[in-house]
Protein backbone atom coordinates (compact mmCIF):
# COMPACT_ATOMS: atom_id res chain seq x y z
CA UNK A 1 0.00 0.00 0.00
CA UNK A 2 1.62 3.58 -1.27
CA UNK A 3 0.93 6.04 1.61
CA UNK A 4 -1.32 9.39 0.50
CA UNK A 5 0.82 11.84 -0.59
CA UNK A 6 -0.82 15.25 -0.03
CA UNK A 7 0.63 18.69 -1.43
CA UNK A 8 -0.34 21.37 1.19
CA UNK A 9 -0.28 24.76 0.07
CA UNK A 10 -0.21 27.68 2.10
CA UNK A 11 -0.69 31.24 1.85
CA UNK A 12 -2.03 34.62 2.56
CA UNK A 13 -4.27 34.68 -0.35
CA UNK A 14 -5.19 38.16 -0.26
CA UNK A 15 -6.60 37.52 -2.56
CA UNK A 16 -5.39 34.11 -4.18
CA UNK A 17 -4.24 34.28 -7.64
CA UNK A 18 -3.54 32.42 -10.91
CA UNK A 19 0.31 31.93 -10.10
CA UNK A 20 -0.78 30.11 -6.40
CA UNK A 21 -3.04 27.93 -8.72
CA UNK A 22 -0.29 27.35 -11.30
CA UNK A 23 2.54 26.45 -9.08
CA UNK A 24 0.39 24.03 -6.84
CA UNK A 25 -0.80 22.23 -10.27
CA UNK A 26 2.17 21.80 -11.85
CA UNK A 27 3.87 20.35 -8.04
CA UNK A 28 0.62 18.39 -8.17
CA UNK A 29 1.47 16.78 -11.73
CA UNK A 30 5.73 16.59 -11.53
CA UNK A 31 5.28 15.24 -7.88
CA UNK A 32 2.58 12.57 -7.90
CA UNK A 33 0.47 14.15 -5.58
CA UNK A 34 -2.61 12.72 -4.82
CA UNK A 35 -4.36 16.25 -3.46
CA UNK A 36 -3.64 19.42 -2.71
CA UNK A 37 -5.17 20.97 0.47
CA UNK A 38 -4.55 24.82 0.15
CA UNK A 39 -4.63 26.94 3.73
CA UNK A 40 -5.08 30.26 3.89
CA UNK A 41 -3.67 31.72 6.74
CA UNK A 42 -5.17 33.20 10.20
CA UNK A 43 -3.04 35.74 11.60
CA UNK A 44 0.14 35.12 9.34
CA UNK A 45 3.35 35.70 11.68
CA UNK A 46 5.55 37.36 9.23
CA UNK A 47 2.74 40.46 7.61
CA UNK A 48 2.05 40.94 11.18
CA UNK A 49 0.18 44.70 11.05
CA UNK A 50 -0.19 44.74 7.45
CA UNK A 51 -3.51 45.39 6.15
CA UNK A 52 -5.45 42.20 4.63
CA UNK A 53 -9.12 40.89 3.57
CA UNK A 54 -10.79 39.52 6.12
CA UNK A 55 -9.43 35.58 7.26
CA UNK A 56 -13.62 35.02 6.15
CA UNK A 57 -13.02 36.87 2.33
CA UNK A 58 -9.87 35.22 2.09
CA UNK A 59 -11.25 31.23 2.61
CA UNK A 60 -14.05 32.54 0.33
CA UNK A 61 -12.01 33.50 -2.25
CA UNK A 62 -9.39 30.45 -1.71
CA UNK A 63 -13.24 28.22 -2.13
CA UNK A 64 -13.95 30.44 -5.28
CA UNK A 65 -10.74 29.86 -6.71
CA UNK A 66 -10.28 25.97 -6.59
CA UNK A 67 -13.68 24.94 -6.97
CA UNK A 68 -12.94 23.60 -10.92
CA UNK A 69 -9.89 21.14 -9.78
CA UNK A 70 -11.38 17.96 -8.19
CA UNK A 71 -8.21 17.44 -6.36
CA UNK A 72 -7.89 20.88 -4.99
CA UNK A 73 -9.22 20.88 -1.35
CA UNK A 74 -9.02 23.61 0.89
CA UNK A 75 -8.89 23.91 4.58
CA UNK A 76 -9.53 26.21 7.11
CA UNK A 77 -7.33 24.47 9.68
CA UNK A 78 -5.58 28.13 10.39
CA UNK A 79 -8.48 30.51 10.29
CA UNK A 80 -10.22 28.47 12.99
CA UNK A 81 -7.75 28.31 15.04
CA UNK A 82 -7.02 31.84 17.49
CA UNK A 83 -3.88 33.92 16.91
CA UNK A 84 -0.74 33.13 15.04
CA UNK A 85 -1.20 30.78 12.79
CA UNK A 86 2.61 28.34 12.63
CA UNK A 87 3.08 26.19 10.16
CA UNK A 88 4.34 23.75 12.65
CA UNK A 89 1.00 23.28 14.45
CA UNK A 90 -0.91 22.95 11.20
CA UNK A 91 1.94 20.41 10.58
CA UNK A 92 0.77 18.29 13.35
CA UNK A 93 -3.02 18.74 12.83
CA UNK A 94 -3.03 17.77 9.10
CA UNK A 95 -0.65 14.52 10.44
CA UNK A 96 -3.21 13.69 13.13
CA UNK A 97 -6.20 13.73 10.38
CA UNK A 98 -4.22 11.82 7.88
CA UNK A 99 -1.96 9.15 9.30
CA UNK A 100 0.74 7.78 7.41
CA UNK A 101 0.03 10.62 4.89
CA UNK A 102 3.76 12.26 3.03
CA UNK A 103 3.09 15.89 3.37
CA UNK A 104 4.59 18.25 0.37
CA UNK A 105 4.79 21.81 1.61
CA UNK A 106 4.57 23.54 -1.60
CA UNK A 107 6.02 27.36 -1.51
CA UNK A 108 7.71 29.63 -4.06
CA UNK A 109 11.30 30.00 -3.50
CA UNK A 110 10.84 33.52 -1.82
CA UNK A 111 8.97 31.77 0.89
CA UNK A 112 11.15 29.08 1.15
CA UNK A 113 14.50 30.98 1.51
CA UNK A 114 13.01 32.24 5.11
CA UNK A 115 12.30 28.28 6.31
CA UNK A 116 14.93 29.04 8.77
CA UNK A 117 12.79 32.25 10.44
CA UNK A 118 9.68 29.86 10.89
CA UNK A 119 8.67 28.46 14.12
CA UNK A 120 10.49 25.43 15.21
CA UNK A 121 11.99 24.66 11.71
CA UNK A 122 14.02 21.46 13.06
CA UNK A 123 10.32 19.82 13.35
CA UNK A 124 8.62 21.58 10.61
CA UNK A 125 11.34 19.42 8.09
CA UNK A 126 10.77 16.52 10.24
CA UNK A 127 7.03 16.77 9.76
CA UNK A 128 7.01 17.60 5.88
CA UNK A 129 9.00 17.92 2.91
CA UNK A 130 8.88 20.84 0.95
CA UNK A 131 8.87 21.77 -3.23
CA UNK A 132 9.86 24.91 -3.58
CA UNK A 133 9.01 26.54 -7.47
CA UNK A 134 10.72 29.42 -9.06
CA UNK A 135 9.56 32.92 -8.65
CA UNK A 136 10.59 35.82 -10.91
CA UNK A 137 12.57 37.85 -9.02
CA UNK A 138 14.45 34.88 -6.85
CA UNK A 139 16.67 32.08 -7.97
CA UNK A 140 16.85 28.35 -6.78
CA UNK A 141 20.48 28.48 -6.10
CA UNK A 142 19.84 31.03 -3.25
CA UNK A 143 18.61 27.99 -1.14
CA UNK A 144 21.89 26.80 -1.21
CA UNK A 145 23.47 29.61 1.12
CA UNK A 146 19.72 30.58 2.80
CA UNK A 147 19.55 26.74 4.21
CA UNK A 148 21.82 24.21 6.42
CA UNK A 149 22.61 21.16 4.26
CA UNK A 150 20.10 19.25 6.72
CA UNK A 151 17.10 20.92 5.58
CA UNK A 152 18.34 21.33 1.87
CA UNK A 153 18.28 17.74 1.65
CA UNK A 154 14.20 17.81 2.29
CA UNK A 155 13.94 20.66 -0.14
CA UNK A 156 12.44 19.46 -3.53
CA UNK A 157 12.97 21.92 -6.28
CA UNK A 158 11.18 22.94 -9.19
CA UNK A 159 12.28 25.52 -11.85
CA UNK A 160 8.67 26.02 -14.06
CA UNK A 161 6.93 28.68 -15.98
CA UNK A 162 7.70 32.10 -14.09
CA UNK A 163 4.14 33.92 -13.76
CA UNK A 164 4.98 37.20 -12.45
CA UNK A 165 1.99 37.99 -10.32
CA UNK A 166 1.62 38.63 -6.61
CA UNK A 167 -1.60 39.55 -4.33
CA UNK A 168 0.54 43.16 -3.37
CA UNK A 169 0.47 43.88 -7.02
CA UNK A 170 -3.19 43.07 -7.70
CA UNK A 171 -4.06 45.00 -4.52
CA UNK A 172 -2.30 48.06 -5.74
CA UNK A 173 -3.83 47.24 -9.47
CA UNK A 174 -7.50 47.21 -8.30
CA UNK A 175 -6.72 50.45 -5.87
CA UNK A 176 -6.03 51.73 -8.59
CA UNK A 177 -8.97 50.95 -10.86
CA UNK A 178 -6.85 48.84 -13.11
CA UNK A 179 -8.17 45.38 -14.26
CA UNK A 180 -7.15 42.47 -12.84
CA UNK A 181 -8.97 40.22 -15.34
CA UNK A 182 -7.35 37.08 -15.87
CA UNK A 183 -4.61 37.64 -13.45
CA UNK A 184 -7.32 35.24 -11.09
CA UNK A 185 -10.25 33.04 -11.90
CA UNK A 186 -13.20 34.98 -12.64
CA UNK A 187 -15.33 34.20 -9.32
CA UNK A 188 -12.43 35.55 -7.42
CA UNK A 189 -12.62 38.66 -9.74
CA UNK A 190 -16.31 39.01 -9.23
CA UNK A 191 -16.50 38.17 -5.63
CA UNK A 192 -13.85 41.03 -5.13
CA UNK A 193 -16.14 43.28 -7.25
CA UNK A 194 -19.19 42.57 -5.29
CA UNK A 195 -17.75 43.36 -1.81
CA UNK A 196 -15.77 46.15 -2.84
CA UNK A 197 -12.42 44.73 -1.68
CA UNK A 198 -8.99 46.50 -1.75
CA UNK A 199 -10.49 49.52 -3.23
P1 LIG B 1 1.81 39.09 -1.22
O1 LIG B 1 2.22 39.97 -2.34
O2 LIG B 1 0.66 39.63 -0.41
O3 LIG B 1 2.96 38.60 -0.36
P2 LIG B 1 1.88 36.64 -2.75
O4 LIG B 1 1.48 36.79 -4.18
O5 LIG B 1 3.33 36.55 -2.44
O6 LIG B 1 1.17 37.78 -1.90
P3 LIG B 1 1.31 34.73 -0.71
O7 LIG B 1 -0.07 34.42 -0.19
O8 LIG B 1 2.22 35.57 0.10
O9 LIG B 1 1.12 35.38 -2.19
O10 LIG B 1 2.07 33.39 -1.09
C1 LIG B 1 1.61 32.09 -0.90
C2 LIG B 1 2.61 31.13 -1.55
O11 LIG B 1 2.58 31.26 -2.97
C3 LIG B 1 4.07 31.43 -1.15
O12 LIG B 1 4.74 30.19 -0.99
C4 LIG B 1 4.64 32.18 -2.34
O13 LIG B 1 6.02 31.99 -2.48
C5 LIG B 1 3.87 31.52 -3.49
N1 LIG B 1 3.71 32.39 -4.65
C6 LIG B 1 2.93 33.48 -4.75
N2 LIG B 1 3.01 34.04 -5.97
C7 LIG B 1 3.88 33.27 -6.69
C8 LIG B 1 4.40 33.35 -8.02
N3 LIG B 1 4.05 34.33 -8.84
N4 LIG B 1 5.28 32.39 -8.41
C9 LIG B 1 5.66 31.40 -7.55
N5 LIG B 1 5.21 31.29 -6.28
C10 LIG B 1 4.33 32.21 -5.84
MG1 LIG C 1 4.06 36.74 -0.46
Amino acid sequence: MTSLRIGLMGGTFDPIHNAHLFIAEEARRVFGLHKVLFIPNGAPPHKAGRAVASPEARLEMTRLAIARNAAFEVSDVEISRPGVSYTVDTLKVIHKLHDNATLLYITGIDTAVELMTWKSPDEVMALAEFIAISRPGHSISQLDSALPERYRKRVHTLESAKLNISSTEIRKRVSAGSTIRYLLPDAVLEYIERNNLYR
